[in-house]
């Protein structure tokens, strides 16, 4: 059975180019060209996967998107027009998956969904194997407890401090993304933290020490110029 995309998006052109290359690769596309189309859609046909563009009609995207997080275990993917850091920001707290600006090749797209629909078939998978534990997070040789609030690399223990824990968590819960300075201050931070982004670059600095192999060649904690960090793994 092919799999449903919901693409929620108010140009018709771009509607029209998503529909049809999402066809050609036997993905069954749905469309919305609204926020409460969608949401409605979305409760009716309960796609495997939402393209969410950020400005629509009637309920904007991050608000759409917020109310599919409640309410079903879906992967989403936000579009935005470019410019639009702030949003990014929202977009990514509110639970979007991934995110892409305007304009984007058609190519990168179908790459992104092919990989979050991948990542979620896993997971189910494994759900119903019963072999994924919801309080561990694991990335190669690392595994994080959550429960414990303990971190292992390679089976040893890491002693971190709270604040390299949280800061671990975070970058690991959203692995893959660009988060930027400012996002992880006022996440890791919380929003009246006082002090700049270099605290966040001191605490990289230290958590790199901890869990990179080579911590001058960092691969898990990459920097984005100008942006901020991704943890890849
Ligand atoms: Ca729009």
């Amino acid at each position: 059975m092919s799999e449903k995309i919901l693409v929620v998006e108010d140009e018709p052109t771009l509607v029209e180019t998503l529909e049809y290359n999402l066809s050609r690769q036997d993905y069954e596309v749905i469309t919305a060209m609204d926020g409460q189309e969608a949401l409605d859609l979305a409760r009716r046909e309960h796609p495997d996967l939402v393209v969410l563009d950020l400005m629509l009609p009637t309920i904007d995207g991050i608000e759409v998107c917020r109310l599919l997080r409640q309410e079903m275990n879906v992967p989403i993917l936000m579009l935005t027009a470019r410019d639009e850091e702030v949003d990014k920001v929202v977009g990514l707290e509110v639970g979007a998956d991934d995110y892409m600006t305007k304009p984007f090749s058609m190519r990168e797209l179908m790459a992104r969904v092919k990989a979050l629909l991948r990542r979620e078939r896993l997971i189910r998978q494994e759900l119903a194997a019963g072999t994924i534990d919801q309080q561990i997070l694991t990335s190669g040789d690392l595994t994080v407890d959550l429960s414990r609030r303990e971190v292992k690399r390679a089976g040893e223990v890491l002693n971190l401090k709270p604040r390299e824990y949280e800061l671990l968590v975070f970058l690991v819960r959203h692995r893959g993304m660009v988060l930027s300075r400012q996002l992880i201050l006022e996440r890791v931070w919380g929003w009246d933290y006082d002090g700049g982004s270099r605290t966040v670059d001191v605490h990289v600095h230290w958590l790199r020490e901890r869990i990179e192999p080579d911590p001058k060649n960092p691969r898990r904690i990459v920097t984005v110029r100008g942006v901020g960090y991704r943890f890849e793994g």
